[in-house]
């Protein structure tokens, strides 16, 4: 079992806040993702849990044990980096076993141990192989079996997979998860790619400037935006901009929004953020948008399409509603014209509105 915690956790560099982080848990067996742009701190935020850095405030705690001032090889935490970091002159057993000699472990059980890591990443006929005798992929698996083999804590992944092409980091994906389930291991595991990060995590904080925006689930993180950053980031995000004119049942949050030019859109707008008469972006991707049916009452606004971009399964419009460009997709089976004038629906259920 592992809870991690961080406890007003600070850390600069210079001028730069690397780190400001007044809490964070990390639940037992969760696999927990640090996403932000290049330079959020998701790094620095790793390597402070992993001891690799040291912060100028705040502690960290594993299942309740202040580890601050332990060493990383005390931590007893398996590392996946993006470098993978294996050693070129050993061969793929040795650098799995690296760890457990540095343990002293009597070879009987390095044997065993190693095995059985081989075996769960299905690699044992790689085990007599050097580093520059595999796959990038092959040595990714070596990697991930070096950390697992120690029996870890936890596991921390610092982008293992941006060393892979396109297709394989794919598939990967599914296989780290998998492992990581199967393992019941606390994994914590830093990206920039939101796929990425959607596809493995079961909970994600979103990063920027040193300072965690949001935590929540993908889902949560993807239809529940809290803010201007997180709703930016991810995803394929337009705004437009209003005031709530009314709440249409304040219970569940409906509001009617009026824009600048005069649109009335009804919204998800929580009460306990947002009032009548505030400002307020509405976050729009391009999946809450359709073409509407005559049955639809409400959100059905005329659209121009400005331009059309076939894009396999799918076709990818830029359409015009009132002064706002807003995207939306069809099937790649219905074609519309450009410069047609058509009727869209933006899907109230999905909308929300951000202070
Ligand atoms: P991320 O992993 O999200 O790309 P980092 O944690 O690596 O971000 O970096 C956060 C900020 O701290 C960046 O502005 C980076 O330039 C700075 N930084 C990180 N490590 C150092 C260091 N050793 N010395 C100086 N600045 C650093």
């Amino acid at each position: 079992m592992a809870i991690i915690e961080l406890r007003n956790i600070y850390k600069k560099y210079g001028k730069t806040v690397a780190a400001d982080i007044p809490q964070l848990e990390i639940k037992d067996k969760e696999f927990f993702g640090l996403l932000g742009p290049s330079g959020s701190g998701k790094t620095t935020t790793l390597r402070i849990i992993a001891g690799l850095e040291t912060p100028d405030r705040g502690r960290v705690f594993i299942d309740g044990q202040d580890i601050t001032d332990l060493p990383p090889e005390k931590r007893n935490l398996g590392m996946v980096f993006q470098s993978w970091a294996l050693f070129p002159h050993l061969t793929a057993y040795e650098n799995i076993a690296f760890g457990l000699r540095l343990r002293k472990l009597p070879e009987e059980e390095i044997r065993r141990r190693v095995r059985w890591a081989a075996e769960f990443l299905r690699i044992e006929e790689l085990l007599n192989r050097y580093p520059h005798q595999m796959s990038g992929g092959q040595q990714q698996r070596v990697a991930v079996a070096r950390a697992i083999v120690i029996q870890p804590r936890a596991l921390l992944f610092d982008e293992p997979l941006s060393n892979l092409d396109a297709k394989l980091r794919e598939r990967v994906r599914f296989e780290l998860r998998k492992i990581q389930k199967e393992l019941g291991i606390t994994s914590v595991y830093v990206t920039h790619d939101q796929a990425e990060a959607f596809a493995i995590c079961d909970r994600i904080a979103v990063m920027n400037e040193g300072r965690i925006h949001q935590i929540g689930t993908p889902e949560e993180i993807y239809n529940k935006p809290e803010d201007r950053f997180v709703a930016s980031f991810i995803g394929i995000t337009y705004f437009i901009v209003g005031k709530i004119s009314e709440y249409v049942n304040k219970k569940e949050g409906v509001a009617l929004i009026t824009t600048e030019d005069g649109l009335d859109i009804q919204a998800y707008a929580d009460p306990n953020k947002v009032s009548r008469g505030d400002s307020v972006h509405i976050v729009i991707r391009p999946d809450y948008i359709s073409l509407a049916k005559p049955t639809d009452k409400v959100n059905v606004f005329k659209a121009k399409i400005e331009r059309a971009t076939y894009g396999g399964d799918s076709i990818d419009y830029e359409i015009k509603v009132g002064k706002w460009s807003l995207r939306f997709r069809t099937p790649a089976t219905l074609k519309l014209p450009p410069r047609d004038e058509i009727k869209i629906k933006l899907d109230e259920k999905r909308l929300v509105v951000i202070p």
